[in-house]
């Protein structure tokens, strides 16, 4: 499929109706989802009802938006009223919610075309989505391989060209590692910029939706969109949302020259020499389109990990608390009386990798423990918060790999939490520091898998961030590329 503005012209131009484009992806995810299995739900009468609204508003000569008519997956942890929305786990497997999300509501708004809600791990929490209940997902590039996680859905989907752009939500990375595993373009804004509300929280203090797509500027198109104030999240910000896909340059076109800083820790152990290789290639390429390159030390990036699995699952293990089979979804019929529904609910409905946070989560907060580990790892986010804060007190913008390697085997690390683990350490502290973060193709290992470019930028640097992000991708084919598969 074509980037939003080209079918945006076709429509406009009447060389194609909106029905018709949604009926070319439907028919993509009919032919590939056996061998993916990016949705979980797919809205074939929705999508085409949804079209056929666009449609009759070109033809009574209305203006559409850039989004209307364009086909987009939508990550099931997103509410959307009247439609189920399972976050991939069996406690939720029958939950349709009564509400929509703020983010879907928008996009309904703006004439956009869900065609299905993505798998994901189980309530987001891993790195590969197998976690979730229902089906693992394939990376497009090598069917055996992971897209990902927690939204490897909505990167699979956007690679395999069955949706031009999609939704995500990215803790600690699950939009920007999947990205980068599927070749595609992800992006995790600031903390606050875009409502949470509808969203099913995972650690409410780090969760952030954000798009994917093929390109920076489709991202950018669609962070548009569901960017901006919501009085229904009150952790949204108030502030003015600048037209990012109208700023985008070809080049960096700053007063003074811009400068780019490369965190040294990210390098070294750890790191794949063909990531590394490609990563630096691209600083190179940066350096190359009239960038300054500054090596930066942050030194308590190291702890971003350790922090990040005592706040997260804490803040899991509330959040998850709600699920006890009266409120939501499944309820357990193997129980004699209230305590064993709840018990037993819980037990039955949770995965593996969801119950271990909650117990992780629980530890860490109890009576006796909450200051070694809860207030600890807080104090240790400021610190990481002020290493960021110092870095870009001498550059713009930070680059660094997305992830230490590519797409790893289906099954390679389930048996290992660990090794799951340490796929976020690049991204992890940027959820920490609540700051935005873009992952972009930056070329391919010698299995022909896609590697990701990170680039981080201040608080609501987003403009810059998709302008930086832009420039390198039009010097570059990465982008171009397209999965066999599809
Ligand atoms: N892989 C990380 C985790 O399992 C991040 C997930 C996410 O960003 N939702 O917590």
């Amino acid at each position: 499929m074509s980037s939003i503005r080209k079918l945006h012209e076709q429509l406009i131009n009447k060389e194609s109706s909106a029905v018709e484009i949604a009926q070319d992806a439907l028919k993509r995810i009919e032919v590939l989802e056996p061998k993916l299995r990016s949705f979980l739900t797919i809205t074939k009468e929705q999508a085409l009802a949804q079209a056929a609204a666009v449609d009759q508003k070109i033809a009574a000569g209305e203006e559409i938006g850039l989004l209307a008519g364009i086909p987009i997956g939508i990550k099931d942890n997103l509410c959307t009223k009247g439609i189920t929305t399972t976050c991939a786990s069996r406690i939720l497997e029958n939950f349709i919610p009564p509400y929509e999300s703020t983010v879907t509501q928008k996009l309904a708004q703006a004439g956009a075309v869900m065609v299905g809600k993505t798998n994901l791990d189980e309530f987001a929490m891993g790195s590969s989505t197998e976690n979730s209940a229902y089906q693992v997902t394939a990376n497009p590039w090598d069917i055996s391989r992971v897209p990902g996680g927690s939204s490897g859905g909505s990167a699979a989907a956007v690679a395999a060209d069955e949706c031009v752009v999609s939704l995500g939500s990215d803790t600690g990375g699950s939009i920007r590692q999947p990205a980068s595993f599927c070749g595609v373009v992800g992006m995790k804004p600031t903390y606050g910029l875009v409502s949470r509300y509808g969203l099913v929280a995972y650690a409410s203090s780090l969760d952030q939706i954000g798009p994917f797509g093929r390109t920076v500027e489709d991202t950018a198109i669609l962070l548009q969109a569901i960017a901006g104030h919501d009085p229904q999240d009150s952790t949204s910000l108030k502030v003015a949302i600048p037209n990012y896909a109208d700023s985008l340059k070809p080049d960096f076109q700053t007063r003074r020259k811009l400068r780019i800083g490369v965190i040294t820790e990210t390098f070294g152990e750890g790191l794949d020499a063909e990531v590394e290789e490609a990563v630096t290639k691209a600083i190179n390429q940066l350096q190359e389109l009239g960038a300054e390159i500054h090596p930066i030390s942050c030194p308590s990036f190291r702890y971003g990990l350790p922090t990040y699995y005592i706040i997260a699952p804490s803040e899991a293990s509330a959040n998850l608390a709600r699920y006890d089979g009266v409120k939501y979804g499944l309820r357990s019929e193997d129980a004699s009386n209230l305590i064993s529904m709840y018990k037993t609910t819980r037990s039955q409905g949770f995965g593996a990798e969801v119950k271990r946070r909650i117990m992780i989560g629980t530890y860490a907060l109890s009576a006796g423990y909450y200051d070694a580990y809860y207030l600890k790892a807080q104090k240790v986010r400021t610190l990481i918060k002020q290493d960021f804060e110092k870095a870009f007190e001498k550059v713009d913008v930070l680059v660094c790999p997305t992830a230490p390697t590519t797409a790893f085997t289906a099954g390679e690390k389930t048996t290992d939490p660990l090794s799951m683990y340490l796929n976020d350490l690049m991204t992890i502290p940027v959820n920490l520091a609540g700051l935005p973060g873009i992952s972009l193709p930056c070329g391919f290992d010698s299995k022909g898998l896609p590697i990701g470019l990170q680039i981080i930028g201040k608080v609501l640097g987003e403009e810059q961030l998709f302008q930086v992000a832009h420039a390198y991708e039009q010097s570059t084919s990465w982008h171009l590329q397209k999965p066999k598969v599809a």
